[in-house]
């Protein structure tokens, strides 16, 4: 039973339960939103204040190692969801104790480790680039020898935006790039000479359902996600051949709750081919679109999937992109806020560094 509003475990949710989300972030504040406009509330549990605090019900401030913080909030909430996926395992497995969690501790365990997640996904037969295990210099250079220069070492966990991440080039020097990422767990991965890159924001419900968004072209700058676009470019065969792994994925995890795939786009003899880059366990930047572009939001999705509710539809109403505001961007809200048809969403966040995301807009041009 839950212990907040004594319904069984895997109930439905009904409006005027409380959904928990580990992490304090823009994912979090914008599910928030959506989780009020279907008449949930919310209750955020981080370590520190963020965006999500301004606009849920409840908050718990306390390290993700604080048990008795953590079981104080799972017991207080219908079920925990997450919107950031560099949560302990432990954390997962305390919360589990206590009631549902939303995409679950093996979805999140699979995921937030590029190790496993290669194996898992290499398991599947999905198509990703050449990897090796890294534990050390000499690791490192055999899995040079084995994967060849240009290529990418990336640390197991916590990396982001291109954190944590370095390329091994011709003049690299092995034990210094493997000092560069703190010399800690690693994989090396063979470099791919990609023309785009796209991703999949797809949701699977409770009962297997599953429901996926257009496929998303992605420009980044500095490694970070500047600007994601619909209709992608990507001819409609490899359309379905996208939609298609990111099912495969979320059947073999039985996940539940939306996820991110990230993939690259090949040519190879004249066609178009896709690598699976990364998956993330959680809304997604990419998806940030379907706010204003699509029947149903990627947030209000997640909800809908997590509450046990009908997924909702996924149509895109015409072409969007979504913008993302970079550090001192943000401060051009007046000029965008007169700008016609454009979508503003920003994150309340206080000091804009460079690079940081403030918010994002999104444009959208409806079909007739
Ligand atoms: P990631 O943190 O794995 O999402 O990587 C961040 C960005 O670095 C990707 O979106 C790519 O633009 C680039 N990148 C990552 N891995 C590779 C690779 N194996 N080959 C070429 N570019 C890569």
């Amino acid at each position: 039973m839950s212990k907040a509003s004594g319904l069984p475990a895997h109930a439905v949710l009904s409006p005027g339960a409380t959904i928990g989300i580990l992490g304090g972030g823009q994912l979090g504040r914008m599910l928030a939103l959506d989780a009020a406009r279907l008449g949930f509330k919310v209750h955020v549990f981080c370590p520190d204040t963020g965006p999500a605090f301004d606009v849920s019900a409840a908050h718990t401030l306390a390290a993700y190692e604080d048990e008795e913080s953590l079981a104080a909030f799972a017991s207080q909430v219908d079920l925990v969801t997450y919107e950031f996926e560099n949560v302990p395992a432990r954390t997962a497995e305390i919360i589990a104790r206590h009631c549902p969690l939303f995409p679950d501790a093996r979805a999140l365990a699979t995921t937030q480790d590029r190790l496993s997640e290669k194996t898992f996904l290499a398991s599947l037969n999905i198509p990703i680039a050449g990897f090796a295990e890294v534990n050390s210099v000499a690791d490192l250079e055999a899995a040079v020898e084995k994967l060849g220069r240009p290529s990418v070492l990336k640390t197991r966990r916590f990396g982001y935006d291109g954190k944590g991440q370095t390329k091994i080039v011709d003049t690299t020097d092995l034990a210094a790039a493997f000092g560069v990422v703190g010399a800690q767990p690693a994989v090396l991965e063979a470099f791919v000479p990609f023309e785009r890159e796209v991703s999949v924001v797809a949701a699977r419900g409770r009962s297997g359902e599953f429901a996926a968004f257009d496929v998303t072209e992605n420009r980044h700058e500095n490694h970070i996600l500047r600007t994601s676009t619909v209709p992608s470019a990507l001819p409609a065969s490899v359309q379905v051949d996208a939609l298609d792994m990111a099912k495969r994925i979320a059947d073999a995890l039985e996940y539940v709750g939306v996820i991110g795939v990230e993939m690259f786009v090949l040519r190879e003899d004249g066609r178009e081919r896709l690598l699976v880059n990364e998956l993330a366990p959680r809304v997604h930047n990419s998806g940030h679109w379907t706010q204003d572009g699509a029947e149903t939001s990627q947030f209000e999705q997640h909800i809908r999937a997590i509450a046990g509710w009908p997924l909702g539809a996924t149509g895109c109403f015409g072409e969007a992109q979504m913008t993302n505001l970079l550090g001192d961007e943000v401060n051009d809200w007046q000029a965008l806020a007169a700008e016609p048809g454009v979508r503003i969403h920003l994150y309340g966040k206080g000091t804009p560094r460079p690079g940081r995301k403030m918010g994002h807009v999104n444009r959208v041009t409806v079909k007739s």
